[in-house]
């Protein structure tokens, strides 16, 4: 058999770099210091588990893939990663798939990593666990087309017997796999939005939209996962705050399975190497029903993001 494409060894290995990062990211918090570091403010923050991460991450993925760019969220030194901080394994079952035929040919310098180590940094500090997620997401010629979101602590309520953590990944043309894609409940409008960025702006949009109810949890990997397991029909965030890290893998899952993202205009993200890192204009997405909540956006909030 021919070795597997490019695009499957990257995925293959980023589940398990994945893994890896979840591992530390749970030892980091049962060893109790988190080390946390304000960034641009008392919102916006970096603990110990989000630099040993970024650094488990693009350690290993620039290990295995010397031409690939990798951007990750944190500024770190480079010259501080451990050996014990490197993952070398891959899985074999997604080595197994077969690479979906546009994407067969690429080529090492031809795809952008994007790396939020730690995605609800703000809730890790907080205790709220299953907000957390790891998010790894691969662009090629701009568009995101393969992503894996790691759950580190998907289940830690779920009592003993209950595995601890999950991994979601997904090929655009493919699909996406690691959960149960459901539908939310059929002619309700459920609104999930941040909880730890709102305001005025963020609210006056949600209000627009006459939602039935609204989902306030932190995390844009998190908040996808709502989507498709259908606990909300839209997500809402009509402020600048996310940067590509956030939207990069949950975009490439989310598009896998039929849904859509794209900023409060409706303009899809664009991720090459050289692209702005805020989302500026928000985000807005949707697994079913898009259009819906595209149309009912208010002017005066289009007016205030400037893309
Ligand atoms: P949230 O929905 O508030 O959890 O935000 C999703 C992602 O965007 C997280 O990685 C946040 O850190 C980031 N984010 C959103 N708004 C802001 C903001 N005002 N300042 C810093 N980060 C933000
Ligand atoms: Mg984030
Ligand atoms: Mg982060």
């Amino acid at each position: 058999m021919a070795s597997p494409a490019l695009l499957m060894r990257v995925v293959a290995s980023a589940y398990s770099v994945a893994e890896k990062a979840a591992t530390i990211v749970r030892n980091v918090m049962a060893a109790g210091d988190l080390g946390i570091v304000e960034k641009t403010g008392a919102n916006d923050l970096q603990t110990k588990a989000d630099r040993l991460v970024q650094m488990s991450i693009c350690a290993s993925l620039a290990r295995k893939f010397p031409k690939v760019t990798i951007i990750g969220e944190e500024e770190l030194p480079s010259d501080e990663v451990t050996e014990e901080l490197i993952e070398d394994g891959h899985c074999e079952e997604i080595l197994k798939k077969t690479c979906p035929a546009q994407y067969t040919g690429i080529k090492e310098e031809e795809l952008v990593i994007w790396v939020d180590p730690l995605d609800g940094t703000k809730e890790y500090t907080e205790g709220l666990l299953d907000h957390v997620t790891v998010l790894i997401g691969i662009a090629y010629r701009g568009k995101a087309i393969a992503g894996v979101i790691n759950q580190p602590y998907y289940n830690y309520e779920a009592g003993a017997g209950a595995v601890l953590g999950r991994t979601i990944w997904g090929v655009l043309g493919m699909g996406a796999f690691g959960f149960q894609l459901t539908e939310s409940p059929a002619g309700k409008h459920i609104i999930v939005t941040t909880r730890s960025h709102s305001s005025t702006l963020v609210n006056d949009c949600i209000s627009a939209l006459n939602p039935d109810s609204v989902i306030r949890v932190g995390g844009a990997g998190n908040k996808i996962i709502q989507l498709i397991e259908g606990k909300a029909s839209a997500y809402v965030f009509a402020s600048p705050g996310c940067k590509k890290w956030d939207t990069c893998a949950p975009e490439a899952i989310l598009h896998a399975v039929g849904g859509k993202i794209t900023d409060i205009h409706g303009n899809s993200f664009q991720y090459n190497k050289d692209v702005k890192h805020m989302n500026s204009a928000g985000v807005l997405a949707a697994l079913r029903n898009y259009d819906y909540y595209a149309s009912r956006i208010p002017n005066n909030v289009k007016q205030s993001l400037v893309p």
